[in-house]
């Protein structure tokens, strides 16, 4: 991509999502939060880096990062002030907030390690500075999980480049090629076509291999009358994509073609029933239910589906037992699947967004049996 307007990290945003987070942290019980996850932390000051903190109170944001990323953070985050570290945590947070005036510190508890949470406790107590350590979980993830326009139009390229890898997959595997050959060429594909390397590692799962639904791809080669299940994603301005497929080679086994429609089915209910303000269990259901009826139910083992967005896997999570509820502007993926141990598996996954109140499917590869 050439496009200096599209690559320009989104500045503007960044000022309102802290914002956001003041207003949605301004019920709990902290004076600032440490933000370690590597999402969250690029989410809320567009640093790109693969290492750093943020400290964010009502009138401070702080970036905290080494001597590597220092003066790329100064360029990537200029609502934050940028503050060198040396060492691990517990060797320069004590200090920082020592005169801060902070007396209890928010810490995402889904990202970080006993080993940290240890040792910061330790050095807390050592060095005499007044602190208490609040777990929290899911505050910037709740904002993440409402996309704004920017965000969507860099999802809709990502989609859009799965779409192209999935047409070029179909033109280049053919029996005879292995998974791992088949995965490769995809991979290629995404980045020659400007995918920020992929969002996941493809799977190509042929055959019997199709029924893991998280397969790798092997040295299997690819044979007539078989499925074939695709499943990979792009990332473009760091957002992903995920897209997934199941097509056949020549003639098709009955039981096969039976279940791809079963799937087929249970995916255009979720996908013409979903709704904002539906429980995301419910959500599942509408798929689920399709292929319980079908006799199925045990042979779908996972969620409907999930968020998507700087991670791969983000909220909401689309299960028969998440206690997320759907909203406009979320976007997740709509994936049933049917697998059969030894025989093979089905799964067509589609990536929507919620807009007035409805799912509109942003993913464009078409959805034929056979390549
Ligand atoms: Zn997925």
């Amino acid at each position: 991509m050439t496009n200096r307007v599209v690559e320009e990290p989104e500045k503007k945003p960044m000022i309102t999502r802290l914002q956001k987070l003041r207003t949605s942290a301004a019920k709990e019980r902290f004076d600032a939060l440490l933000v370690s996850h590597p999402e969250n932390r690029r989410y809320l000051s567009g640093f790109t880096g693969s290492s750093g903190w943020l400290l964010v109170s009502k009138q401070k944001a702080i970036l905290a990062t080494d001597f590597r990323y220092v003066e790329q953070a100064k360029g990537e985050s200029p609502d934050f002030e940028i503050v060198q570290t040396k060492g691990e945590l517990h060797d320069w947070l004590p200090g920082l907030i020592s005169d801060s005036g902070w007396n209890r510190l928010g810490f995402e508890a889904n990202c970080i390690s006993y080993d940290s949470h240890h040792k910061l406790t330790e050095a807390i107590e050592t060095k005499h500075v007044h602190l208490e350590l609040i777990p929290t979980t899911g505050l910037v993830e709740e904002l993440r999980a409402i996309k704004e326009p920017g965000e969507l139009d860099s999802i809709t390229r990502a989609v859009a480049l799965a779409d192209a890898a999935l047409e070029q997959a179909k033109a280049i595997i053919r029996p005879g090629i292995t998974e791992k050959e088949a995965a490769w060429e995809i991979e290629k594909f995404l980045r020659q076509e400007g995918s920020e390397g992929i969002a996941f590692e493809v799977i190509v799962a042929s055959g019997p291999n199709s029924a893991l639904p998280h397969a790798r791809p092997a040295e299997r080669t690819i044979q007539s009358g078989e499925p074939v299940l695709i499943d990979m994603g792009a990332r473009f301005n760091g957002y992903c994509s995920d897209l997934s497929r199941t097509l056949f080679f020549g003639q098709t086994d009955n039981t096969l073609r039976r279940i791809y429609d079963i799937v087929l089915r249970a995916q255009t209910a979720a996908i013409e029933g979903v709704e904002a303000g539906m429980d995301a269990a419910q959500a599942d259901r509408l798929a689920r239910r399709t292929i319980e009826q079908a006799g199925y139910g045990d042979a779908f083992g996972h969620g409907l589906g999930h968020g998507v967005g700087l991670a791969v896997h983000e909220s909401p999570r689309l299960g028969f037992n998440s206690s997320d509820s759907l909203a406009d502007g979320m976007v997740f993926t709509i994936e049933p699947g049917i697998y059969l141990v030894g025989q093979g598996g089905i799964r067509i996954e589609d990536m929507v967004v919620l807009e007035n109140g409805k799912a509109r499917v942003l993913t464009k590869a078409k959805k034929d049996l056979s390549f």
